[in-house]
């Protein structure tokens, strides 16, 4: 078969998708399922959908094409805010887009009035990560304004954490989100639908028992593809770790010594290589580099060791055994290196287990419905 290649099993997935969908229904919570680590891969976004979740998210409003062009049918929404010169894409192809800026939605106002369409906005708050959000204080003015903009619709507030900073959601920041959907209701007599609490780093929160107050949406795309929770990287009880994982193929197995021979000076990516002399390995090359995947982030078998990575290589270093030339080696990825295999030209995905049944958006909530 060919390498190196992703194995993605797609039941594996709609399992993961399901199970923290029907955990969170109890507490209220709607999720968004992320897609923007498969560049928007319509076999995943299906499999997500059959796992109920009600809608779908991505960064790259090319991702969100792509998905249209496939059929797959489910509200989408921008999770990135737009880029002015992409404003006229974004009201044809999403529903929602997360906005911070004023600018931003005035021209997506305006583009959606010569469309003919209306776009939902999702305003994101900053609540302490310091990425994307307006200043809670600026909120109430940045309302004000859009209020008043024509084929514009306020769907709700949200926020995002533990990006930037490894801020952790908890009861305080996701109780100030609360207070301002309910100070925005009581200023403008509005309805805030959409409290989006933030990502798969807001899952120890909500399964801690804490109270959730208004949060009644969550946009997941770590916890779901890989299992794990992002703040500590633990794996979530009932998911599985190995919906996706890597092959690759080994080019050249020898017999070398560990201590390289001549004058050191930076290797072709600027470190300089840590060597300790432990005499002759057993050292193997795979055929996949840095342009497929992020090496740190791949989790092996205990007897096989990571010893270095260029553009193309992966040097391996084996204990006990040979690999021979042509063999495989299987590895689990982390987001890191999820991210960059999905988004490499060079890396085929095999697509497993598909579900012959269709996927339906799940109608939960009116929220992020076109
Ligand atoms: C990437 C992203 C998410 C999903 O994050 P995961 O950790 O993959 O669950 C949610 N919201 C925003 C704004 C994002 O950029």
């Amino acid at each position: 078969m060919t390498a190196p290649r992703l194995e993605i099993d797609l039941a594996k997935l709609e399992h993961n998708a399901g199970t923290l969908v029907e955990r969170l229904r109890g507490r209220g919570i709607g999720v968004t399922g992320v897609t923007k680590a498969t560049l928007g891969s319509p076999e995943i976004a299906r499999a997500m959908l059959r796992g109920g979740v009600q809608g779908l998210g991505d960064s790259r409003i090319e991702n969100i094409q792509a998905m249209r062009d496939a059929q797959v049918s489910s509200p989408m929404t921008l999770i990135r805010s737009p880029m002015l010169s992409q404003a006229h894409r974004v009201v044809a192809h999403a529903d929602v887009s997360f906005n911070t800026e004023l600018a931003v939605i005035t021209e997506l106002s305006l583009a959606a009035q010569r469309a003919g369409l209306t776009h939902g906005i999702m305003l994101m708050v900053e609540l302490g990560d310091l990425r994307e959000g307006i200043m809670p204080d600026d909120l109430q003015d940045t309302v004000r304004a859009i209020l008043r903009l024509p084929s514009i619709l306020l769907k709700g507030i949200g926020t995002n954490l533990a990006c930037r900073c490894g801020v952790t959601p908890d009861s305080r920041n996701m109780q100030e989100l609360c207070s301002l959907a309910c100070s925005l209701e009581r200023t403008f007599g509005i309805a805030v639908d959409t409290v989006s609490g933030g990502n798969s780093a807001n899952l120890n929160w909500v399964f801690s028992g804490a109270d959730t107050g208004r949060i009644n949406n969550l946009r997941l795309g770590e916890a779901i593809l890989l299992g794990r929770e992002p703040l500590h990287r633990e794996p979530i009880p009932g998911l599985h770790l190995d919906a996706v994982i890597l092959v690759a193929e080994v080019i050249e197995s020898k017999t070398k010594p560990s201590q390289p021979r001549g004058i050191i000076a930076q290797s072709a990516f600027g470190d300089e290589p840590d060597v300790c002399n432990r005499g002759d390995v057993s050292q193997a090359i795979l055929a996949i580099g840095l342009q497929d995947v992020d090496p740190s982030g791949l989790q092996m078998r205990p007897d096989v060791d990571v010893l270095g990575a260029s553009s193309d290589h992966l040097i391996v270093e084996t204990h006990g055994f040979r690999l021979a030339v042509g063999r495989e080696l299987q590895f689990q990825l982390n987001y890191s290196a999820l991210l960059r295999a999905m988004t490499s030209p060079f890396v085929a995905r095999i697509m497993k287990n598909e579900s012959p049944r269709p996927e339906t958006a799940t109608p939960l909530a009116a929220t992020f419905a076109p």
